[in-house]
Order: C-alpha cells, then sequence, then structure tokens
C-alpha cells in the first residue's frame, strides 16, 4: 500500500504517522525529517535547503523529488510505503505518480488530517518551546500556512480527480482519539 498523511503545518502528520508505522507495519517517508537531518549533518542539499525552511517557504521541488526518487525504491520493498509532508505540490505528486507507475503503483490512500487553523498555530507554537524547531517561529509559521494554502492544498484535488481513497479525518483530540479514527478509516477503506 501507498499512502500519503497530509495536512496543514501541526496537524500531527508526523505523530501520527510513527503510530501508523507501528500498528500497519509502513515505512513512514518523511520529507522534513530527511532535510532536518541533512541540515543537522551539514550537507550541500542542508546548506541550499536549511535557510528556505527555517523562513518557512518550500524548497525547490526539483531538490524534493530526488530525494525522494533515491529511497522509495527501498521502502516501496516492504509490505507499504506512508509518505508524510510529501508530495506538497501537484508538481511534486505528478512526479510521484510517474515515479510509482515505474513499478506498476499507485497512491492508493490519502489520510488528511483537518484541525481549525487557529488550534493549528497554538499546537506549533507549543512545539516551539518543547522542541525548539527552527520554523516554529511565528513569521514561520505563518509563512508555512500561506504556502499550504497556496501549494500544497492543490494535491488533494489531484488525487480526488483521479479516483483515490480520501479520507478526512477529524484531527482535534488527544493523539490517542485522532489515531482510533484514521486506524477505522485504514480498516474500512482496506475492505
Ligand atoms: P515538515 O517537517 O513536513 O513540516 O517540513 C518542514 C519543512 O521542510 C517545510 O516547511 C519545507 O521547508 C521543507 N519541506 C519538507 N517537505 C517538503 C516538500 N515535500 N516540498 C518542499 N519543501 C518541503
Amino acid at each position: 500500500m501507498i499512502g500519503i498523511i497530509f495536512g496543514p503545518p501541526g496537524s500531527g502528520k508526523g505523530t501520527q504517522a510513527a503510530r501508523i508505522e507501528a500498528e500497519f507495519n509502513l515505512k513512514h517517508l518523511s520529507t522534513g525529517e530527511i532535510l532536518r537531518a541533512e541540515v543537522a549533518r551539514g550537507t550541500p542539499i542542508g546548506k541550499e535547503a536549511g535557510r528556505i525552511m527555517a523562513a518557512g517557504d518550500l524548497v525547490p521541488d526539483k531538490l524534493i523529488v530526488d530525494i525522494v526518487r533515491g529511497r522509495l525504491p527501498e521502502a516501496e520493498a516492504g509490505a507499504g510505503v506512508l509518505l508524510d509532508g510529501f508530495p506538497r505540490t501537484v508538481r511534486q505528486a505528478q512526479a510521484l505518480d510517474a515515479m510509482l507507475a515505474e513499478e506498476g503503483h499507485r497512491v492508493d490512500l490519502v489520510i488528511a488530517l483537518e484541525v481549525p487553523e487557529g488550534d493549528l498555530i497554538e499546537r506549533l507554537l507549543h512545539r516551539a518551546k518543547v522542541e525548539g524547531r527552527a520554523d516554529d517561529t511565528r513569521k514561520a509559521i505563518t509563512e508555512r500556512m500561506h504556502e499550504y494554502h497556496k501549494l500544497t492544498e492543490a494535491v488533494l484535488d489531484h488525487y480526488a480527480r483521479q479516483g483515490v481513497a480520501l479520507e478526512r479525518i477529524n484531527g482535534t483530540g488527544t493523539p490517542e482519539q485522532v489515531f482510533d479514527r484514521i486506524r477505522r478509516a485504514i480498516v474500512i477503506s482496506s475492505r
């Protein structure tokens, strides 16, 4: 199975993806985590991406597509893949579809977390205190929300138009409550 966990910044994608990975034996591929590791290691990719990420902007499609192209074959070799934070633009989605098609695969499921914007900002500002992520400043958060509405939301329409199963999940409440809703949706959609 190839799944995407989708949602605005702060909607709980990373938290839920880790749980889904454990319960459904999927390989979790987070482009944000990969980039943060590159930044921490000071690699050329990290140097290119670090400043863009700190400002809350999206890194270039080509850079991110090349990263995914490098990681996807290994991830696809297992029971399934759960993409987190990718694709974030329609171009990335088209590139992903083409990569998967080469292996006779396609996106099977999109799990879209829905959380009111006020809650998202509160969560991200709270995370800033706990984790100290460089892009959890008020200015970068505003930019990330802007990028989400301008470029990323359209990815949902892209997959809806293809008839891919789309599960809209209420992302408010505790992580356990949200995971319970996701688990039910995955079980039902895989019947
Ligand atoms: P995330 O951990 O998914 O919130 O990603 C953190 C930051 O990494 C984003 O705000 C972007 O700057 C960058 N990033 C992660 N994934 C992508 C992507 N698919 N396309 C462009 N930029 C990305």
